[in-house]
């Protein structure tokens, strides 16, 4: 309970924080006191809480103390950084007037302030609260009904930290790769769209944080109305055809984006629009298992994305990332980014020295949208200056390389046609060392202008004067060790000992010194002389703090009428990182341009797995390559791939996934040849995988998934399972997994590998025309098993989990044991032959599954030393048992 802002009891101050906390109660309230953001009530509980810092109290309020707490406005970014990360939000309230106004209006007024900024995870723009490498996006959805089942779904996503916006169209089967594509810090949607049971689950597992959004904004219409008026245009054509939905989605963006930033506008690109289908659709748990941007334990290192990053720049490594998100679907635009990557292969001269210019190209994109929204600073500007003159160099490297291929050539021009006089602007005007704030002035660098070097020397001068005068005064009174000194407190004073001190308080010196402090052992004064310098030295330093705002804000508008093409050389010079690391990548690792067609055929010669691969060659150990085909006419093959565990299988699955997303993505592949027709979509499973956090039966999870794979896979579509079937009863598991084949197999014609350990499913290739086997090669050496890693055509014969638990350090005993078991086992399978299964289905009769194991034969000698424990056991005790073992045999 806040209220009564008119309450006579509370103190203006007070009223005036509730007022402004009342317009956001979704949002802790930064409120500015002079040098602190204080936070009071529930909010200073919370921030104290959740950043360790003291709750303290200022005055009451309704009779109870106030709880507070503050942050220092100068560490503000790192408490901002932390709070967004606990998915707070945050309106940092400023002081919008000089206090000096206030008193002027009354003694009891107070300061008027303004929320001048929401913080929230999709919407925050410093370099401390982003990660260099990764996009930022606020991603806003919106939907209209197509039919009387049907939604159609519109995707609005943009970083605001570089401009970069992106819509899109999906139905309700493709929302969640779609979303996952972007990987949103902040979803936009409203109500209707977050409680629709069919998406409620996920929704519970995004990372991002969800903000609802009100019924402003929402239809077409005005959202098309804020889309024209923010880009200025008389009509949306130009940017490309939109459907009604991605218009409201891009409508609802803009309204929160202009919501949060209140007075500021962050350049943005106009939005580029996105043909359905244009992506390859993965969904968030292919992502997971596929480890794309990040390992299952949440990791950037291990991650696909980690090990193929040799970007030099962030705005690249953010459009390889990118890139890996949505691999393309068209072979064309696909084969123009190999054209790029081979060419720079070719190249080596070129894109090494490529490569040198940007090493020293630093995030041109970031800088210049902290500049559009005023929270820029002068490293900045520093920033835009050498990214400028990167763009140059760049330009001129590949304005004289004859036949540059079209990606290439393409962003070459965009660089061409920039104007870069701005960057010889800033470099003859910004001074070597800068402060990371403008209002500490000093970044203008001396004899850029006139004025501001009159003024600096007027200070000098000040200064030269005080120092002066430290020795006359000094001469005056005869005192050595007088000092002039400078504190913030009482301006310049002279400081003499105490016993010199009390002189000065006496004729003929007091009516020159003016006593202010004495403290232990020294005494101050402050003089006319000193107080006329200073207030020389502070007018001037105030005049030349005006030119160097004003001279920075003039370059800063300057660069901001060329943004649009500032904007699009960050592009380019991102997509020409992101060639030449891949082509360095290609040439280092000995990667294949990967042939990509229309075709449904897939064989890779010789493939690898880039992580395991990297991670091999960290021990020293080589790494076994291996050659996949699932090719087929019109409808793809299934590889069903049985083998030891430890074998290779999961490494061997996941490697042709890894090889399609590279390939797509414009990469070139780790196999000695690759030919891939262009896959749809990509899924990847991996059966029993412990899933207990989000509080679901692992099955359950497995069979949702497994679901989803069934219905939407389509004969271009590449799948992967990896042992689908083991999170539930051995028969159970295994009819699962039988009859997921064979709907892989007739229903979705898709491609794909099988991973399992039941090895009665090798039986369906003898029925099945598209069905191989193959299993991963083993042999034995003194009782020992060694693993191969090499794939081979055929069944798995025995599966030595045995031998690998023994390789795990079970105890001896329990191998032995279990040796034991597994012969009973293996005797009553073969005195109850179950190959019946395989030649009727349905799968299974009663009787197999009534069929009970025989359990295996009781052995006296080993229950009594199952008996036995020896850390209970004195040694007589132990003796005596030993012998009444021995006497039992
Ligand atoms: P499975 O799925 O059969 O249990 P994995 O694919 O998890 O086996 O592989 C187990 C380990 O074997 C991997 O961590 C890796 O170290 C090694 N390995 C797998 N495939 C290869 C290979 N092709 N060449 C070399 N080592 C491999």
């Amino acid at each position: 309970g806040l209220k009564a802002a008119q309450d006579s009891r509370v103190t203006p101050m007070m009223a005036q924080y509730i007022e402004i906390k009342a317009a956001n109660p979704d949002s802790l309230l930064f409120y500015r006191m002079g040098d602190f953001y204080e936070l009071f009530f529930e909010d200073a509980e919370i921030a104290s809480q959740s950043l360790g810092i003291v709750l303290t109290k200022r005055g009451k309020h309704q009779g109870q103390d106030i709880p507070m707490c503050g942050v220092p406005v100068d560490r503000a970014d790192d408490y901002l950084q932390r709070l967004i990360g606990l998915g707070h939000r945050v309106a940092v309230c400023e002081q919008t007037e000089d206090p000096a106004e206030a008193k002027k209006r009354g003694s009891k007024s107070v300061v008027r302030r303004d929320v001048v900024r929401l913080v929230t995870p999709g919407t925050i723009t410093e370099e401390r609260l982003l990660e260099p490498g990764r996009a930022n996006f606020l991603l806003a959805i919106a939907r209209r009904r197509v039919s009387d089942t049907q939604w159609c779904y519109g995707l609005a996503a943009v970083d605001i930290s570089t401009g970069h916006f992106v819509v899109s169209e999906t139905d309700a089967l493709g929302l969640p790769a779609e979303i996952a594509r972007f990987e949103p810090r902040e979803i936009l949607m409203p109500d209707v769209i977050h409680d629709d049971p069919q998406l409620s689950s996920f929704w519970r597992e995004t990372r991002a944080s969800i903000t609802p959004l009100s019924r402003e904004g929402l239809d077409p219409a005005s959202a098309e109305r804020r889309l024209k008026e923010y880009f200025a245009v008389a009509t949306l054509d130009a940017f490309g055809s939109f459907g009604p939905a991605e218009i409201t989605a891009a409508g609802s963006v803009l309204f929160y984006i202009e919501k949060t930033q209140i007075d500021s506008r962050p350049v943005l690109n106009p939005p580029s629009r996105e043909n359905a289908g244009a992506a390859l659709a993965i969904d968030a748990a292919t992502r997971a298992n596929l480890e794309l941007t990040r390992t299952l334990s949440g990791e950037r290192a291990g991650s696909l994305l980690a090990t193929i990053d040799c970007t030099v720049t962030p705005g690249g490594a953010r459009c390889l990332a990118e890139r890996l998100a949505g691999p393309l679907t068209d072979p064309g635009m696909i084969r123009e980014r190999h054209d790029a990557v081979e060419f720079l292969v070719d190249n080596a001269d070129l894109r090494e020295r490529l490569r040198r210019i940007l090493k020293r190209s630093p995030d041109l994109a970031r800088a210049l949208s902290r500049l559009s929204l005023g929270r820029g600073g002068p490293r900045d500007l520093a920033c835009v200056r050498d990214g400028l003159f990167a763009a140059r160099e760049l330009g001129l490297e590949l304005a004289i390389a004859p036949n540059l291929p079209r990606e290439l050539s393409a962003n070459a021009q965009k660089l061409q046609s920039l104007r870069t006089d701005v960057a010889d602007k800033l470099a003859a005007a910004l001074a070597d060392e800068l402060p990371l704030l403008k209002r500490d002035g000093g970044f203008i660098r001396a004899g850029y202008d006139t004025n501001l070097d009159e003024l600096r020397e007027l200070q000098q001068d000040s200064r030269r004067f005080i120092a002066a005068l430290q020795s006359r005064y000094a001469n005056d009174t005869g005192c050595r060790t007088l000092r002039v000194k400078h504190n913030h407190m009482i301006g310049y004073f002279v400081e003499v000992p105490q016993n010199v001190g009390e002189d000065l308080l006496k004729e003929p010196f007091k009516d020159t010194f003016i006593h202010r402090q004495t403290m232990a052992g020294a005494m101050r004064f402050s003089t006319q002389e000193l107080g006329e310098l200073e207030s020389k030295i502070a007018s001037a330093a105030d005049r030349a703090l005006k030119i160097e705002l004003g001279l920075f804000d003039a370059v800063t508008q300057e660069l901001l009428d060329l943004s649009s093409d500032v904007a699009s050389a960050a592009e380019a010079i991102a997509v020409i990182d992101v060639t030449a690391a891949l082509a360095d990548l290609a040439v280092r690792l000995d990667w294949t341009r990967p042939i990509v067609d229309t075709s449904l055929t897939f064989t890779a010669k010789e493939g690898r797995h880039p992580v395991v691969e990297a991670a091999l060659k960290r021990e020293g150990t080589a790494f076994i390559a291996n050659d996949s085909d699932l090719s087929g006419k019109d409808a793809g093959h299934i590889l069903l791939i049985t083998g030891p565990n430890m074998g290779g299988k999961s490494t061997y699955l996941r490697q042709n996934a890894l090889i399609v997303v590279l390939a797509q993505m414009g990469s070139f592949v780790p196999a000695k040849e690759a030919h891939i027709g262009v896959v749809d979509r990509l899924f990847s499973r991996v059966g029993a995988a412990d899933d207990l956090a989000r509080g679901r039966s692992t099955f359950m999870v497995e069979m949702v998934e497994t679901a989803a794979i069934l219905n939407q896979a389509t004969a271009r579509s590449l799948v992967i399972l990896d042992e689908i079937g083991r999170g539930t009863s051995t028969f159970d598991g295994l009819s699962i997994a039988w009859a997921a084949i064979e709907h892989l197999h007739e229903s979705n014609r898709c491609r794909a590998l099988f991973a399992t350990h039941f090895h009665e499913l090798t039986a369906l290739a003898e029925r099945l025309p598209r069905i191989a086997n193959a299993t991963l090669k083993v042999t034995e050496w003194h009782g020992e098993v060694v693993f191969l890693h090499e794939v081979v055509p055929g069944a798995a014969d025995r599966s030595y989990g045995l031998q690998v638990a023994r390789l795990a350090g079970l105890p001896t005993a329990v191998v032995d044991r279990a040796k034991t078991i597994l012969n009973e086992l293996e005797k009553s399978d073969r005195e109850h032959p179950k190959r019946a299964l395989v030649d009727d289905l349905p799968l299974f009769a009663a009787q197999v599954r009534a069929e009970p194991v025989k359990a295996p034969q009781k052995d006296s000698l080993r229950e009594a030393l199952d008996a036995l424990d020896p850390d209970q056991m004195t040694p007589r005790e132990a003796l005596d048992a030993l012998y009444r073992l021995k006497a039992q045999r």
